[in-house]
């Protein structure tokens, strides 16, 4: 006799049942969504075949949002309305955001972070990502007809706590279920299967438009560590295009440009660049103000031009090796991840500096996506019998307290595999103390004031002892979703204090919620607005196919019947402009039960003239109402 099999809780699914799951890409410049269906990844496009969609957000003045494609097309026309780049201002201070390039709409400081002012009043990061990935769950609901159970969705590597909590609340506010958060050069490595392998070092090389970032993991066990990330923030394909641009400035010689012109001839630069990814020459064509120019551009002098860039990103991926002590030849697989890495050049220096092909079988813009997308497919529990590992994420940054002068203890190191839990024992500085206060911090550095703090609480009961007799435990939980808890038990008393830890980037649980009422109570409006509409429909062609019976058979009714229908008739029109949608379809249901004796009469008639010769069609359907 078989054996029952019993799944792990929440992990699996009936065998018929496919849950409906995504992967989404939160990207800085595109975002993107995938699924697993029949066992194979596949990326969700919009109705007009795009697969990329443009984290812009744009919002009118009459109260509606645009997204995507919609968005960016005004970025130029209405760009205090119309906020890209939200990822770089997620979870992060003012003070934090110095680094940034200047962006044209309005930030202004909101409570332990910023927030976009716009027509519709001021925004947080987390607002408007949360836009972008409701038109993603959308697609993906339209397009996979259902409901989707869960999400995952990818972060940068080096994203804090906090920048993932915003993330996940992002995504809570959408109305996704995030089933994990998890790195975005995770995500690739997974979508190439890497996973499989025992024990090995992967190098996750993304360059996209205007970031590079480089991370180096581990993967023993189905646990994947970050041993090191870097990179360059301001370093992207726009820095290709830049030199592109350099170059045809170069050739023009003294030719003064226009402002009209510069953005003609970027434009021009990014299309020649991509244009030589396929091919070994190509025209650049400029109608400039002052006339028309055109040069060949090949990639050999491409290549030359642009040598330095990439040199630029090696010697990142060479810090991050020397900083985690690993030697090159000690990675066996290299990913490459973000649109920039189909240039050619890069993809034959990568090969260069390392002695071995890069992945690239998957398009380097959904890699992330697809990696994702299969980790929500196995968290969903629709994974096959042997697939259904699952991956242990990290703690990204250690996590600790503070101690006497303002050092910190670290009691979780960085990349833990999570879940985690951890203890350590402190006591008292003073005699007598009987209160402590803990200050969970998270970060790298030994002092207090270099790492971001997280929370404070006190432990108050403690009995008078002498100092250093208290024996205090404190513990650490970090769960699944990498949300922290800490407790601390005096061991003698059994004195106890936890606490749960907020992010401290400013959305407090009651805004959380406000924003989730606000989305909820919106889509409620929404759903009335349409029942609403679709009862006057059925009440609007109901009247008018009664009225046109009547004028054909109204010979069949008593004029006692007759009036009665009148009398329901007259109830339904004076609903139809109302705005009760139950009230239109209670008058609607009277209309049709008190006209069905009418019914069969014209029935028992259209049979009759049938059988006279008259086709029964003609007789049963030419009183549909026209034009409807
Ligand atoms: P991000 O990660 O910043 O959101 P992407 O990964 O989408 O960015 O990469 C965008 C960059 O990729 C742009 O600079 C774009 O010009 C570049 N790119 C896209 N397609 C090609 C191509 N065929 N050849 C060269 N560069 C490309
Ligand atoms: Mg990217």
């Amino acid at each position: 006799m078989a054996l029952f099999q019993i799944a792990e809780p929440g992990l699996s699914a009936a065998p018929h049942e496919h849950r409906l799951a995504v992967g989404i890409d939160l990207g800085t410049t595109n975002s993107l969504a995938a699924t697993v269906k029949s066992g194979e990844p596949v990326v969700l496009a919009d109705e007009a075949g795009r697969q990329l969609l443009p984290s812009v957000v744009r919002y009118l003045k009459d109260g509606s949002v645009e997204t995507g494609w919609d968005a960016l097309a005004h970025a130029e026309s209405d760009p205090r309305n119309t906020v890209y780049s939200a990822k770089r201002l997620l979870a992060r201070g003012r003070s934090e955001l110095k680094t940034l390039p200047v962006l044209p709409y309005e930030i202004v400081d909101a409570p332990g972070g910023v927030a976009i002012r716009t027509v519709q009043g001021d925004k947080s990061p987390v607002e408007v990502s949360a836009e972008i990935l409701k038109t993603l769950a959308k697609r993906a609901e339209t397009q996979l007809g259902g409901e989707l159970t869960g999400a995952v969705i990818t972060v940068p590597a080096y994203f804090d706590d906090a920048q993932r909590q915003a993330t996940k609340d992002a995504g809570k506010i959408a109305g996704l279920e995030v089933k994990r958060i998890i790195n975005e050069p995770t995500a690739a490595a997974l979508a190439y299967g890497v996973d499989k392998e025992s024990s090995q070092k992967i190098m996750v090389y993304d360059l996209g438009g205007g970031t590079f970032d480089v991370s180096l993991l581990k993967l023993s066990r189905g646990v994947f560590e970050v041993l090191g990330t870097g990179g360059n923030a301001a370093l992207g394909g726009d820095d290709f295009d830049h030199a592109v641009v350099d170059w045809a400035v170069s050739q023009l010689g003294s030719v003064e440009l226009t402002a009209e012109d510069r953005r003609q001839l970027l434009d021009r630069a990014k299309a020649a660049k991509e244009a030589l990814t396929d091919t070994p020459e190509t025209v650049l064509k400029l109608e400039l103000s002052s006339g028309t120019h055109a040069f060949t551009l090949t990639r050999v002098i491409f290549d030359q031009l642009t040598k330095s860039l990439v040199d630029e990103t090696l010697e990142a991926v060479a810090n991050v090796l020397r900083d985690a002590k690993l030697e090159k030849d000690q990675i066996k697989g290299v990913v490459l991840v973000g649109g920039s890495t189909r240039m050619p050049c890069v993809r034959r220096e990568v090969e260069a500096y390392f002695g071995f092909a890069p992945l690239t079988g998957i398009d380097p813009d959904c890699v992330v996506a697809v990696g994702a997308a299969m980790q929500a497919n196995k968290l969903a529990g629709n994974a096959a019998e042997g697939e259904d590992w699952l991956l242990l994420d990290v703690t990204p940054l250690s996590l600790g307290i503070e101690t006497m002068g303002g050092l910190v203890e670290k009691i979780i190191p960085r990349n833990s595999p999570i879940p985690v839990a951890r203890a350590q024992d402190f006591t008292t500085f003073r005699d007598g103390q009987t209160a402590m206060a803990v200050h969970v911090v998270q970060g790298e550095r030994e002092v207090v004031d270099a790492c971001r703090s997280l929370a404070r609480f006190e432990l108050r009961g403690i009995p008078p002892m002498a100092a250093g007799a208290a024996r205090i435990r404190v513990t650490f939980q970090v769960d699944a979703d990498v949300l922290l808890s800490v407790s601390a038990r005096e061991m003698t008393s059994g004195a106890e204090a936890s606490i749960v830890v907020k992010p401290s980037y400013g959305l407090t649980d009651e805004e959380i919620v406000r924003m989730l009422q606000e989305g909820n109570s919106s889509a409620e409006a929404d759903m009335q607005a349409r029942k609403l509409r679709e009862e006057q429909v059925e009440a609007k062609r109901l009247l008018e196919s009664t009225a046109s019976a009547l004028t054909q058979d109204g010979d069949l009714l008593s004029p006692e019947e007759q009036s009665e229908i009148d009398r329901l008739a007259r109830a339904v029109g004076s609903a139809i402009n109302g705005t009760d949608a139950d009230m239109i379809h209670k008058a609607v249901e009277a209309l049709s039960k008190g006209t069905e004796a009418f019914a069969e009469r014209r029935m028992d008639r259209s049979i009759r003239a049938a059988l006279a010769g008259r086709s029964v069609n003609d007789a049963l359907f030419d009183e549909k109402p026209s034009g409807s």
